[in-house]
């Protein structure tokens, strides 16, 4: 049976992550409320303003079935924004929308001369070949709970991608390269479930 991917599709870059997911074959559907969450088999929060999705997060009501659908087992994808969503400790103040993974994440973490910046890094489990990452005024990992798996880190150490079971959250735009291996490795979580 085909799987059905949803993404958040409140604000920023969820079009590119549909784009991609069509692309592998995958079945998927916007999300803007509550009902929507229902009979997906994977979620998708994508990069945008962290701030502005928790704000119409709460305002729709989809906060807290993310969090109790991520508690029991859903597969989750976070990346950017995605991750500060799904972060339980973040630098800035604010109420966190779900806290699912042990993380503490500091927001905008690379400063103003290179809030953006491109890099290749390898991320073993996604095969050999390097991946090219776009980071786009980026969160990072600052500390990760013992369960968590640290997936890739910059050559300084910094950590940019992690995965806590179900959940998995990246620092930078998947969906922003040709590269779809993330994608995959997120739909292998799905399948296995
Ligand atoms: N800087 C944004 C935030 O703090 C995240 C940027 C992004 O998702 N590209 O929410």
């Amino acid at each position: 049976m085909t799987k059905k991917i949803g993404v958040l599709a409140l604000q920023g870059a969820f079009a590119e992550h549909i784009s991609i997911l069509k692309k592998l074959g995958v079945e998927t559907s916007e999300v803007r409320l509550p009902d929507e969450l229902d009979g997906i088999d994977g979620l998708i929060i994508p990069g945008g303003e962290s701030t502005t999705i928790t704000k119409l997060m709460a305002s729709y009501e989809l906060a807290d079935k993310i969090k109790s659908l991520g508690q029991s087992g859903l597969p989750i994808m976070g990346t950017c924004a995605g991750m500060i969503l799904l972060a339980n400790k973040v630098d800035t103040n604010g109420k966190l929308p779900t806290g699912l993974m042990d993380i503490e994440v500091k927001r905008n973490a690379f400063g103003r001369q290179v809030d953006s910046f491109e890099i290749d890094l390898d991320i073993p489990a996604i095969g050999k070949k390097p991946y090219h990452a776009i980071f786009i005024r980026a969160p990072r990992i600052e500390s990760a709970g013992s369960n968590v798996e640290v997936l890739v880190k910059l050559p300084d150490g910094t950590i940019v991608a992690a995965r806590d079971g179900n959940i998995l959250t990246l620092a930078f735009h998947p969906e922003l390269t040709r590269d779809s291996r993330l994608h995959k490795y997120f739909l292998d979580i799905v399948n296995r479930r």
